[in-house]
């Protein structure tokens, strides 16, 4: 939804003043958004390893968009971004925000891991019980494994009129959309998948993803190999350096990037990712250690003869 409605005929915001602030693991759809509404992103970098925030990025990230004009905010916080899974503390965003006077909408990306981590973290703050929040998305296409095109969007009441089209005469109801006409089949699926599961199978399956996570990253940290998992998530994130190319292409990892530089590969812990999976996966991550101990072992040899 076009936040920015809401600044402009609220506030009588001019356009240049209103500002997307999110994390550089941010989806890309984000920055698709605001070049569509002619906004622009305030971006803050994230720690390379932990990739949290943290309080003095988002102050100088804050500080240069006043400099630069900026006065109302939509904060986008990502609970589970696409690559790593991590979630946005999204309270460093507000208290920057309220220390400074400015105002701010906060939209809860909750598109990857919004049918996970609120199930496996009970003390999950980013719903709607908790005020701060304006709206929230979640995919049905993405864990739940619905069709594609079951993106969910929620927001507060009285926000989504300021998205109306009041041209759209001829349809009885009201459009609210920016896509317009689309499938009730894909509302339908979403409600059969959701209630196949009710909410207690739900939960039981994401029980069962944490725990085949938590083995995983046992035998990762077993064979001191570097990864990102946030605790809640059932995506581990492989530092590349640990992972030759030949074994990423044969498990189908997925990159970072698909290109020269790339820096991570993702395992999602699925159904369909099972135990047997995982354990061919790390005997061919064993093998290859192996043979660049034995390598290393050779290289090494000239030293420790004495
Ligand atoms: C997938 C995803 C989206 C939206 O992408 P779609 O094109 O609707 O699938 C937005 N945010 C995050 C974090 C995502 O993972």
């Amino acid at each position: 939804m076009d936040v920015s409605q809401l600044f402009l005929q609220k506030y009588q915001a001019r356009r240049e003043e209103i500002a997307i602030l999110a994390s550089e693991d941010t989806h890309y759809s984000i920055a698709k958004g605001a070049n569509l509404l002619f906004l622009d992103k305030v971006i803050v970098p994230v720690h390379p390893d932990t990739r949290q925030l943290n309080a003095p990025a988002i102050a100088e990230a804050l500080d240069q968009a006043r400099a630069d004009g900026k006065k109302y905010f939509i904060v986008v916080a990502n609970m589970g971004t696409t690559m790593f899974g991590s979630v946005d503390n999204a309270q460093l965003y507000l208290a920057a925000l309220k220390q400074r006077d400015l105002p701010f909408q906060l939209h809860i990306d909750a598109a990857y891991g919004g049918f996970v981590y609120p199930f496996s973290n009970p003390q999950n703050p980013w719903h709607f019980g908790n005020p701060e929040v304006s709206s929230i998305t979640v995919d049905a296409h993405k864990m739940l494994q619905a069709p594609y095109g079951t993106g969910i969007f929620l927001c507060r009441k009285g926000l989504i009129e300021r998205v109306l089209t009041r041209e759209a005469e001829y349809i009885e109801g009201f459009d609210l959309t920016l896509c317009g006409s689309r499938s009730g089949a894909n509302a339908v699926a979403v409600w059969l998948i959701l209630s196949t599961y009710g909410p207690h199978g739900w939960a039981e399956k994401i029980g069962v993803l944490q725990n085949r996570t938590r083995w995983f990253c046992e035998q990762l940290n077993a064979r001191k190999l570097a990864y990102f998992r946030e605790p809640f998530m059932n995506i581990v994130t492989l530092s590349a350096s640990a992972i030759p190319e030949e074994v990423a292409s044969r498990f189908q990892l997925v990159p970072q990037k698909h290109q020269a530089d790339n820096q991570w590969y993702k395992v999602v812990l699925m159904d369909h990712v099972e135990m047997e999976h995982l354990e061919a996966f790390l005997e061919a991550l064993d093998n290859h250690l192996a043979s660049r101990e034995m390598y290393n072992a050779v290289v090494e040899s000239p030293q420790t003869v004495k």
